[in-house]
């Protein structure tokens, strides 16, 4: 047998293990798999997201809370201010009234500001709690699936380790130069050879001109011009 054809028979094996790896990596079970861990994600990413949220508004109550008591110091010090001294003119009223009215407007919109935000922490709570039995159910389904998994993965990988025996026991009789060819030909074309039948390159149907056959027939190694195919004859 020449090279070619023991590079024919070496595809064969190898198309084999393609095509179980393939079934594996499409098995539905691993694909819910897949499925089960990008939730968990998403929902660790949410969970991530909300607490970023939850440390800003502590961040900005906090603030919220030292402006409340600085301005219930200054209404405190207006106040005594007003006690102690006699205003000495109506202006003088006027001033103090102002003020008043000022740091209660002040008060009165942090209070309701810090309504506001305790309202919204409530509500990323329950948002919370809710991402958390979203997470743990999906953890759940991926740990009880995960099981199933490695067991159907144990039983496949025992078939892909035969296959590949075998693709690589038919590799041995192939010249490191052929199997070079056959590896760079298959990063764009899956198989790399394919059968001339006729005029008709087998791996895209084209018909290639009749002096691509003779080439072949000679022991010419000839690529398929449409396709990139190592081209053989049966
Ligand atoms: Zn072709």
């Amino acid at each position: 047998m020449d090279q070619l054809h023991l590079l024919w028979e070496f595809q064969k094996a190898d198309v084999e293990v393609d095509k179980l790896e393939a079934s594996i990596r499409r098995s539905p079970v691993r694909q819910q798999l897949v499925k089960y861990k990008e939730l968990y994600a998403e929902q660790q990413n949410a969970m991530k997201h909300i607490e970023s949220e939850v440390a800003t508004m502590q961040d900005r109550l906090e603030a919220l809370k030292d402006a409340i008591r600085m301005t219930n110091e200054q209404v405190h010090a207006l106040h005594a201010k007003m006690e102690n001294e006699e205003p000495k003119s109506a202006a003088e009223v006027q001033q103090f009234m102002n003020d008043a009215r000022r740091f209660q407007n002040n008060l009165t919109a942090y209070e309701q500001e810090v309504k506001r935000i305790r309202k919204d922490a409530a509500d990323r709570e329950r948002q919370q709690h809710d991402v958390r039995v979203r997470a743990a159910k999906a953890k759940g389904e991926f740990d009880k699936l995960k099981l199933v998994y490695d067991d159907e993965k144990r039983s496949k990988d025992g078939e892909l380790e035969a296959l590949k025996a075998a693709a690589a026991e038919k590799a041995k009789p192939v010249e490191r130069e052929f199997m070079e060819r056959y590896r760079e030909i298959k990063r764009h074309s899956v198989p790399p050879l394919a059968a001339l039948n006729g005029d008709q390159c087998q791996g895209c149907n084209m018909s290639l001109p009749s002096s691509v056959s003779r080439k072949v027939k000679a022991g010419e190694l000839v690529e398929c011009e449409t396709c990139g195919r190592l081209l053989i004859i049966l």
